[in-house]
């Protein structure tokens, strides 16, 4: 299996490698850069001692020998070299390297000491092993595709095993949300096939990795969906929503619309979740709740007073509905869907105006003048530009839906934002350190992110509805598996 090591997404090629090892690829060749190599190969071999520790022998093409993995310049075998036949008959399953289990602690495949694959860790936790029971197949059950926009079936997969910094989570709810069409549809460069989608989730710890510190099996926990290394530079300002280094379950590896899920940097992301709050609810937590509850509060910066403007009633578009009230803010809400403009007049937005109409000039009418804050909640070009043509000067826009290149880029009045001093931002999750506040809000009942949970589905049932997300208003989650 050849994994390239160019292109713009290359930062999660570890991801790539550690999924094909899980899969039970025998031999892996990395493609890697010249000036990649070090960095990218300790990162592809963390990645699969994490997936399976003993796992794969794992071809790699660089100049260094980097912890112990076998050298191969397969791109051009040269004199004494093994692996080229392998490389260039790709797909031929003959490595020709040892599979004897590298050490967990030393990487090295002689090692004996404590530590060692299939023996207790050296911090005394034990060392990541599947998670069904012994002469039980070790599968879960998932919804995948094999292709993109192709069937969403449900079947048995290979379980997942936590990386060293990472947990395993069996999964008490997972929602369904458009980011998760995105991928199916195809939108996201970064998805392999087959994959697994399911981003939104919230369950019980099951394995943990062994170098992590803060959580143990049992503890019930949710996620942002974006998953910090908790060490760049973006991390190390608080910023870990941005992490240039992130995975995201369903989108970088597969995700939680199944029994169990992986994630990374257990230490960083994890939230707690309190035993008063379900899963069900918890799990929009993940993703729309939080983003929203970010873009207002966080990005734009919403103060008590302003009219704020919500392009886009779906889950994302309902959460920043009910965010903005709370925080004392006017709010009109914008959808083509009577339904959802329903749901968002009874979370508290003061006017609805039909998304075919004429937005900007509906919003100008009722707010004298235009919005202060006005959230592109849907990631549309009419919904993007509509709320930029619908804000006051010096009026905030915030562009919470994804805008993928495939479903079109916007015409941004860029006239407009000069003329009138606009701030045209971009909101893209929350980080886990940023959790308390909310959840303190949550506890105290001036947030209620079960209100917005309007469907619990049946993971049978996850597919014809992750294939018509948008159809009916409200948050579906699936909470049975
Ligand atoms: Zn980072
Ligand atoms: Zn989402």
């Amino acid at each position: 299996m050849l994994v390239p090591g160019a292109g713009g997404r290359g930062w999660y090629r570890h991801r790539v490698v550690a999924e094909l090892a899980r899969r039970g690829h025998p031999a892996i060749a990395v493609d890697l850069p010249a000036d990649d190599g070090t960095a990218g190969l300790a990162a592809c071999a963390d990645a699969v001692a994490g997936a399976l520790p003993d796992g794969p022998a794992v071809l790699v093409a660089a100049r260094t020998p980097v912890r112990g993995l076998v050298l191969v310049n397969a791109m051009v075998p040269r004199p004494g070299e093994t692996g080229g036949e392998w490389w260039t008959a790709a797909g031929r399953s003959t490595p020709t390297t040892s599979r004897t289990p590298s050490c967990t602690t030393c990487r090295s495949r002689r090692c004996r000491a404590p530590g060692r694959a299939g023996a207790p860790g050296r911090a005394g936790r034990p060392v990541a092993r599947r998670l069904t029971r012994p002469g039980r197949l070790a599968v879960v059950r998932a919804l995948v595709f094999e292709e993109f926009g192709g069937p969403l079936t449900v079947r048995s997969v290979p379980d997942p095993v936590p990386a060293p910094d990472g947990v395993v989570v069996r999964v008490g709810a997972s929602g369904l949300c458009r980011s998760d069409w995105h991928a199916w549809a195809g939108h996201d460069p970064g998805v392999a096939l087959p994959h697994v989608p399911g981003h939104e989730l919230a369950g019980t710890v099951a394995a943990v990795g062994s170098r992590v510190r803060g959580w143990t099996v049992g503890d019930r926990v949710t996620v942002p969906f974006v998953c910090a290394c908790g060490r760049c530079a973006q991390c190390r300002e608080g910023a870990g929503q941005v992490c240039l280094q992130q995975t995201q379950p369903g989108f970088t590896h597969w995700g939680s619309l199944a029994e169990l899920v992986a994630l990374d940097a257990a230490d960083v992301n994890l939230v707690a979740l309190p035993p008063e709050l379900s899963f069900g609810t918890a799990a929009s937590l993940g993703c729309r709740f939080a983003t929203a509850f970010r873009a207002v509060t966080g990005v734009a910066r919403v103060r008590p007073g302003e009219w704020v403007a919500v392009h886009g009633c779906g889950g994302v578009g309902l959460s920043a509905v009910q965010v903005a009230v709370a925080a004392g803010a006017r709010v009109i809400a914008v959808d083509v869907s009577p339904a959802a403009l329903e749901l968002a007049r009874a979370l508290g937005a003061e006017h609805v105006v039909d998304g075919a109409a004429d937005v900007p000039a509906a919003v100008a009418g009722l707010t004298g003048g235009g919005a202060s804050v006005s959230l592109d909640a849907l990631g549309a070009a009419v919904t993007c530009v509509n709320s930029i043509r619908s804000l006051r000067p010096r009026g905030r826009h915030v562009q919470v839906g994804l805008l993928p290149p495939a479903a079109g880029r916007p015409e941004i009045p860029m006239e407009l934002v000069v003329a009138g001093e606009l701030a045209v931002l971009g909101s893209h999750g929350m980080a886990a350190a940023d959790y308390p506040a909310m959840l303190s809000l949550i506890a105290a009942g001036r947030l209620r992110p079960d209100l917005l949970v309007t469907r619990e589905l049946a993971l049978d049932a996850a597919g014809p509805a992750l294939a018509a997300v948008g159809r009916e208003p409200g948050i579906a989650v699936v909470t049975r598996f």
